[in-house]
């Protein structure tokens, strides 16, 4: 019996009797991070990371829940689950499970690249590694963030110049904060993404303030200013009185040329709090694992990569988890690369 399995309701530990990241309701969850297809409701009870349970009980309200700190093993019928960095928003954690001396690692989602924010990825030794694919292509391949958020000031100062407002979409949970934390000057905030940051800062995350917009917050008062929202204020009244504004979109997917104009944005900045080709492969090397399984993204092209270039026993695993918070819902999984893509097409896209 393996350790960790498929089942209709989610993966699997029977010999420890829990669920990870289950996608329907089980009598014991572990969590690896509170992005709703990863942490969703009706379970009874939940076992997340310190930083996860204030987001977990902001979007899923009062659950039972019990929150570790990373290398904290819990015993759960005989077999030991902890959590462990994955880099990828702020309290989100590698699972790993060991029983009788065989280890199991489920990664979640994850990034290499330190943001400051979500903790540093730790790589963990394992037999088996259960991997999440999002952009695992060679085609997806990150510059550093800090060239990133020049390009971003950069356009924002552009936009100041000419008297627009600079709306920037990022994701409530993730992105938001990174931006929040990079972008040194006043900013306002949507209402989902505010929520994010409270919650934060009552669990003692040191976030630096935005101004919340309510309905009584002036118009004139965007002007020349930066707004930071959710990708789904898209097409919403809520946007129109930001009008004349300047759009800007955060995702691993604007590596391929054109998502940028299918999202009618004016701007499209190569960020992910995901890893990319060269650091999903560097982080399953590092684990040693003899058997990888893929998850959500590319995981056919990835799994037959690991199996007929790293030589290692891989195989997709078919599991309910999507990549909402790239903000891209259209291309999703589904973005598959344009004839026009390359490892070329990495510096941040501007329309005229
Ligand atoms: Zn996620
Ligand atoms: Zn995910």
């Amino acid at each position: 019996m393996p350790l960790i399995e498929y089942s209709d309701r989610g993966l699997f530990c029977a010999r420890g009797d829990f669920y990870i990241d289950p996608w329907k309701p089980v009598p014991r969850a572990v969590i690896t991070h509170a992005h709703s297809d990863h942490a969703r409701p009706g379970s009874a009870h939940y076992l997340c990371h310190t930083l996860s349970e204030p987001l977990l009980r902001l979007r899923l309200g009062p659950v039972s829940c019990q929150a570790v700190a990373w290398g904290s093993p819990v015993l759960m019928n005989g077999v030991s689950v902890s959590l462990h960095p994955a880099g990828h928003v702020i309290g989100s954690s590698q699972v790993r499970v060991e029983y009788k001396g065989e280890v199991w690692v489920v990664s979640g989602d994850y990034k290499l690249e330190n943001d400051g924010l979500s903790g540093v990825f730790e790589p963990i030794r394992c037999h088996t590694f259960i991997t999440e694919s999002t952009f695992g292509l060679p085609i997806y391949r990150w510059q550093p963030q800090s060239q990133v958020f020049s390009a971003v000031e950069d356009w924002i100062g552009r936009n100041r110049a000419e008297g627009l407002t600079t709306v920037l979409y990022a994701y409530s949970l993730g992105k938001a904060q990174r931006l929040i934390q990079q972008l040194s000057m006043p900013l306002f905030a949507h209402g989902a993404v505010y929520n994010v940051q409270e919650a934060l800062r009552a669990a003692g995350v040191a976030v630096p303030p935005v101004e919340w917009i309510t309905p009584e917050t002036p118009k004139e008062r965007f002007k020349g200013q930066v707004v930071i929202a959710p990708p789904s204020s898209d097409d919403s009244p809520w946007l129109r009185r930001f009008i004349p504004y300047s759009l800007g979109i955060f995702s691993g997917w604007m590596q391929v040329r054109g998502n940028v104009r299918r999202r009618n944005a004016d701007a499209g900045f190569v960020l992910s709090d995901h890893a990319d080709w060269d650091g999903l492969l560097t982080a399953v090397r590092a684990t040693g694992a003899e058997q990888v399984l893929v998850t959500h993204g590319f995981q056919s092209a990835f799994s037959r990569y690991l199996v007929e270039r790293e030589g290692l026993v891989a195989a997709e695993l078919q599991t309910a988890y999507g990549d909402e918070e790239e903000g891209t819902a259209a291309s999703g999984g589904a973005a598959a690369p344009t004839p026009d893509a390359g490892p070329g097409t990495t510096p941040p896209t501007l329309n005229p």
